[in-house]
C-alpha cells in the first residue's frame, strides 16, 4: 500500500515523500481513512508505530478542506501529557503541513504565557497543548472553542497516570458537543474505557503492535554489575563500543546529574533531562543530542517520555524503573520505525526484585552478559517466570492477553515500594514525588497542587490496564479491548 491510496491531497503527499517514507505503517493504513470519513476513533498504539502522523495527516487534510480558524479560534486540539510530546507533535504538524496554509501553535507550561496568547489572538487551526496550561489560557480568555471541530486525546493513558483527568473534564465541558474524537493510548484500563465511554461516539478501533517495541528491532541485555561500579562499566561499554548516540535511563533526577557529571569527566559529551531543568535547557539538551553534539543523553523516564529520535541505536538503563511497564517504554525508544536498536540493562544484585518484576511482565527471561573487568560481587537472582505468590496475579482476563500479567507486575512494584510510587513521578533523592510534568511551573505558579490522591488512583486503576502490545495478538476489530 503506498499513501497515494489513503485519500490525502497533493501538498500532503509531498510532504510526506520529502519526510522519506514511502509506506503507511499500519495504524497510518487504518486510520486515516477513518479519520477522513469524518468517524471517531480509538486507537491502541504507543509512540514508535507512526501514530502520530496516524492523526496528523488524516487532520491536515479535513482542515484543508473548511474555512480558516477565525480570531481567537481553534478547529482542531490535540491534548498530551507532557511539554516534549506537545512539541514534537507540533513539529510534526508543521513538518507534514508545510505546503498548506493552515496555522498551527503549541502551549504548554514552563515557558511565558505571553507569546502564547498573542499567537492564539489570530486563531490557529490545529492547537497541541497540555492540559494545565490550555485550561489558564482559557481561563484568561486567549481562545475559545466555537469553530473546534476534531479533538485528538493523545497518549491519553498517561495523561490519566499523571493525574490529568479533572483537567481534561473541565477541557471536554467547555467544547463543543458536535465534533470528531479521536482517542490514541498505549494501555487500555478501565479508567481510560471510562472515559472514552463518555468521548467517542461509536468509534473505530484499531489496534496495532509497536513496531519498535519487538523482539525483532531491539536485542536486549542484561549486564550484572555491581552497583558502584555502574559508571565506570557505562564509561566502559560506551568507549569500547564506540556508541555513537546513546540514550540512559537512570531513576532520579540526582542520578542522572550525577552521571552526566561523571560521563564528561571521562571524555564523553553528555548531557541531562530532567523535571528539574527548564524547558529551555531541556530542549536544548535535546536538540543537541539530536544533532549528535551531545554523545550521551541522560535523562529521568518522565523527561523522555515522547523523545522521539529516528533510529535511536542505543538506549541504557542505569537503573532498572520500579515500575515494569516503563522498562517496555525506555526500550520503545530505540529501534523505531522498524530500526534495529540495542537496549541493555546494568543490573546489581539488588535490583533483582525489579529485573524479576520486568522479566515476568514481558514474558521472557533477558540474555545476561558480564562487562569485561567488572565481575559482579553480588549476584542477580534468576526469574522464575512462573512462580507466583499469594495474591500476586489475578489471573487473565482473556487468556490471549498479556497484559494481566503486566499488570500485576506493576501491582508488585508498587506494593513492594508503596513510598517510591510510581514511575510517574520523579524524585531528588528516590523518594517520591508527585507531579504533573506537563504544566508543572504553570500549576504551581496558580497554586494548584497535584491531585496526588487521584493520580494514586489511576495508578491503582492502571495496574489492571492490557496494553497495546497484548492487543496486537487480537484481531483489529476485536470491538471487546474498549469495553464498547
Ligand atoms: P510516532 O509513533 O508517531 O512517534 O512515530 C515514530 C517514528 O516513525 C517517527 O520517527 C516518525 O518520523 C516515523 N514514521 C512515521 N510514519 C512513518 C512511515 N510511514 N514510514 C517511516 N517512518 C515513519
Amino acid at each position: 500500500m503506498s499513501f497515494t491510496s489513503l485519500g490525502l491531497s497533493a501538498p500532503i503527499l509531498k510532504a510526506v515523500a520529502q519526510k522519506g517514507y514511502d509506506t503507511p505503517s499500519p495504524i497510518q493504513a487504518q486510520a486515516i481513512p477513518a479519520v477522513l470519513e469524518g468517524k471517531d476513533v480509538m486507537a491502541a498504539a504507543q509512540t514508535g508505530t507512526g501514530k502520530t502522523a496516524g492523526f496528523t495527516l488524516p487532520l491536515l487534510e479535513l482542515l484543508s478542506r473548511g474555512n480558516r480558524a477565525q480570531a481567537k479560534q481553534v478547529r482542531a486540539l490535540v491534548l498530551t501529557p507532557t511539554r516534549e510530546l506537545a512539541a514534537q507533535v507540533a513539529e510534526s504538524v508543521e513538518t507534514y503541513g508545510k505546503n498548506l496554509p493552515l496555522r498551527s501553535a503549541v502551549v504548554f507550561g514552563g515557558v511565558g504565557i505571553g507569546p502564547q496568547i498573542s499567537k492564539l489572538g489570530k486563531g490557529v487551526d490545529i492547537l497541541v497543548a497540555t492540559p494545565g496550561r490550555l485550561l489558564d489560557l482559557f481561563n484568561q480568555r486567549a481562545l475559545n472553542f466555537n469553530q473546534l471541530e476534531v479533538l485528538i486525546l493523545d497518549e491519553a493513558d498517561r495523561m490519566l497516570d499523571m493525574g490529568f483527568i479533572h483537567d481534561i473534564k473541565k477541557i471536554l465541558k467547555v467544547l463543543p458537543a458536535k465534533r470528531q474524537n479521536l482517542m490514541f493510548s498505549a494501555t487500555f484500563s478501565d479508567d481510560i474505557r471510562k472515559l472514552a465511554k463518555g468521548l467517542v461516539n461509536n468509534p473505530v478501533e484499531i489496534s496495532v503492535t509497536p513496531r519498535n517495541a519487538t523482539a525483532k528491532t531491539v536485542e536486549q541485555y542484561i549486564y550484572q554489575v555491581d552497583q558502584k561500579q555502574k559508571t565506570a562499566a557505562l564509561i566502559h561499554l560506551i568507549k569500547q563500543n564506540d556508541w555513537k548516540q546513546v540514550l540512559v535511563f537512570s531513576r532520579t533526577k540526582h542520578g542522572a546529574n550525577r552521571i552526566a557529571k561523571n560521563l564528561e569527566a571521562n571524555e564523553l559529551t553528555a548531557a541531562a533531562i530532567h523535571g528539574n531543568k527548564s524547558q529551555g535547557a531541556r530542549t536544548k539538551a535535546l536538540a543537541n543530542f539530536k544533532s549528535g553534539e551531545v554523545r550521551v543523553l541522560v535523562a529521568t523516564d518522565i523527561a523522555a517520555r515522547g523523545i522521539d529520535i529516528d533510529q535511536l541505536p542505543n538506549v541504557v538503563n542505569f537503573d532498572l524503573p520500579n515500575v515494569p511497564e516503563d522498562y517496555v517504554h525506555r526500550i520503545g525508544r530505540t529501534g523505531r520505525a522498524g530500526a534495529d536498536g540495542q537496549a541493555v540493562s546494568l543490573v546489581s544484585g539488588d535490583e533483582s526484585k525489579l529485573l524479576r518484576d520486568i522479566e515476568r511482565l514481558i514474558k521472557q527471561k533477558i540474555p545476561r552478559k558480564e562487562v569485561e573487568g567488572f565481575v559482579p560481587t553480588q549476584v542477580v537472582a534468576e526469574t522464575d517466570l512462573n512462580e507466583r505468590k499469594h495474591g500476586q496475579n489475578r489471573g487473565p482476563r482473556n487468556a490471549n492477553s498479556r497484559g494481566n500479567g503486566r499488570s500485576d507486575s506493576r501491582n508488585n512494584a508498587s506494593r513492594g515500594n508503596a513510598s517510591r510510587g510510581s514511575s510517574r513521578s520523579e524524585s531528588s533523592q528516590g523518594g517520591r514525588v508527585e507531579h504533573k510534568d506537563g504544566q508543572r511551573s504553570g500549576e504551581a505558579a496558580r497554586g494548584h497542587k497535584p491531585n496526588d490522591s487521584n493520580a494514586s488512583h489511576s495508578r491503582r486503576r492502571s495496574r489492571s490496564s492490557n496494553s497495546a502490545s497484548s492487543a496486537a495478538s487480537k484481531p483489529s476489530s476485536n470491538s471487546s479491548i474498549w469495553g464498547k
